[in-house]
């Protein structure tokens, strides 16, 4: 706790340059962690390390904590949660020592579909004590359960108590637009990008809600598994799809990030 207030600050001025943004890259499941770190630190990518389990917190922590571009997030998988929902009480724990959670939301794909009872139990409780907490910046998967998200956040994490940034976000456009009313951020990938309805979803997602993620290394680049540094990509499709210079795309994500981080 006595730690994040100094770090947000510093956050923000970071976001204050024109950066690329990759927020949400799964760095610890790279062969190399502390690799990636310095990579991504190096090229002044801010980078959001979400995390799959609470066990995972303290390393990322440790192994991000003093650069000056990564941040790591305290999360909990939706898709772990039929193994691992008990680690709810370390998540808990955790959550104090840091602004930024994720990845946590929930998965109704039909593998994961036996443990959605618990999952909407523990997305429950992860939203209600982020409200509690206050000032928390999540990173929410939403796989085929989009209507059931927002319901959520709109009962249990008024947007005076948190933000959200709906990460690869597959939901309609309608589901879209009212994610937008809502307040909800959207991190947006090359893959997202690829299908066709790619238009009809950006077209419901305002220029000034948009930021860029890869979900490495669970996305490719170039037949290998994304790096933060890919989003340029991103931005070069995104802004093509606004219809604006590839510059500002990049200065309109990092002021879009630093409207996240301080208001
Ligand atoms: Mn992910």
């Amino acid at each position: 706790m006595v730690s994040q207030p100094n770090q947000t600050e510093s956050d923000i001025t970071v976001a204050n340059s024109d950066n690329l943004v990759d927020f949400h890259c799964h760095l610890d499941l790279y062969p190399d962690f502390p690799l990636v770190i310095s990579e991504a630190n190096d090229a002044k990518v801010f980078t959001l390390a979400v995390t799959t389990t609470p066990r995972a917190w303290k390393r990322n922590q440790e192994l991000t904590k003093d650069t000056q571009y990564v941040r790591a997030a305290l999360g909990l998988h939706p898709q772990l949660i039929g193994e691992i929902g008990n680690e709810i009480s370390l998540w808990e724990e955790y959550l104090p020592e840091t602004r930024y959670v994720g990845e946590v939301g929930l998965d109704a794909g039909p593998r994961f579909y036996k443990s959605f009872d618990l999952q909407k139990q523990i997305f429950q409780q992860v939203l209600q004590r982020c409200a509690e907490h206050g000032d928390k910046i999540l990173s929410v998967h939403s796989v085929r359960s989009a209507k059931i998200v927002l319901d959520y956040i709109e009962s249990y994490l008024p947007a005076s108590r948190g933000k959200v940034v709906l990460h690869w976000f597959t939901g309609s456009s309608s589901e879209a637009k009212r994610a937008v009313e809502m307040g909800c951020y959207f991190s947006i990938n090359t893959q997202m990008l690829h299908g066709k309805n790619h238009k009809s979803l950006i077209k419901n997602i305002p220029i000034d809600r948009v930021l860029t993620e890869t979900d490495g290394p669970f996305t490719q680049t170039e037949n290998r598994p994304s790096k933060p540094t890919d989003v340029a990509a991103t931005v070069e499709i995104l802004s093509a799809l606004y219809e604006i210079g590839n510059q500002d795309m990049v200065g309109q994500i990092t002021a879009n990030l630093r409207t996240l981080l301080t208001n």
